[in-house]
Order: C-alpha cells, then structure tokens, then sequence
C-alpha cells in the first residue's frame, strides 16, 4: 500500500507546495485549522517518532531547520504553533511522520481542549 505522503512528495498526488530542500517538502493541509496550516514531512520514510533512532534522528533536526526557514519565508513574526500527533490516541491518520505548522491569528488559543 502506498503512502500518501511519499505520493505528495514524489508529485504523483498534486499539492500546494510551500517550501522545499534537499531533504524536507512542506504543504498546505487540505483542511485546514487555521489560517495558515502547513505540514512539514521528511523526504525520507518514517511512519512516527516511534521509528527514530541514533541512524536516523537528523529527520528531526532537518524538520525543524526547515520550519525554521519557513517561518522566515512566510513571515510567522507574530509566533506560530507546531504540533506532531504521534499515534492513534493522538489522532495520527497519515503514517508519514509529519509536522503541523499553524498561524495566522493573534492567539491561536489553548494547546487543548480541557
Ligand atoms: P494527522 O492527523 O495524521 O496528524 O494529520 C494528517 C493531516 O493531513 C490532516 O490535517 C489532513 O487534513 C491532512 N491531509 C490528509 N490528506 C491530505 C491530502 O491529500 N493533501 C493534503 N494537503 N493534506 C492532507
Ligand atoms: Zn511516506
């Protein structure tokens, strides 16, 4: 079975693209959560942070440079938020490590609903 990720990655699914480098693409979510709701994935496979290692753990250190960078690009001066749901308790449907960037408003509100 294919992964949709790796499909967005590799072009076979059309998606918005917001930034790219060797190593990490990253894309508008199709449903959004806030004004601006991009996901950042690695071009490298991990289905979640359950699967790093001491071999691959750069995957995390690539993500957050690119966000870095995007944050720059698109002007998240105000602040932004990142959330990773990592597992089925946490609401994880795509099984391509990914992380959401969200902004866009001046208080993007509680971490979670209580
Ligand atoms: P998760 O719940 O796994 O952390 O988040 C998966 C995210 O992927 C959701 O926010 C969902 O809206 C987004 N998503 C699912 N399918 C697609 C798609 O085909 N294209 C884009 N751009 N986003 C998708
Ligand atoms: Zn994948």
């Amino acid at each position: 079975m294919g992964c949709l990720f790796c499909n967005i990655i590799s072009g076979k699914t059309p998606s918005t693209k917001v930034f790219e480098n060797e190593k990490v693409y990253a894309f508008k979510d199709i449903n959004p959560q806030a004004p601006f709701h991009v996901l950042a994935v690695h071009k490298e496979h991990t289905k979640n942070i359950d699967e790093l290692n001491e071999n691959n753990s750069h995957i995390m250190s690539d993500l957050f440079l690119a966000i870095n960078q995007i944050a720059k690009q698109e002007n998240l001066d105000k602040g932004y938020r990142v959330i990773i749901n990592n597992g089925p308790a946490a609401g994880q449907v795509i099984w391509h490590l990914h992380i959401h960037i969200l902004a866009g408003k001046d208080d993007l509100g509680p971490m979670l609903l209580k």
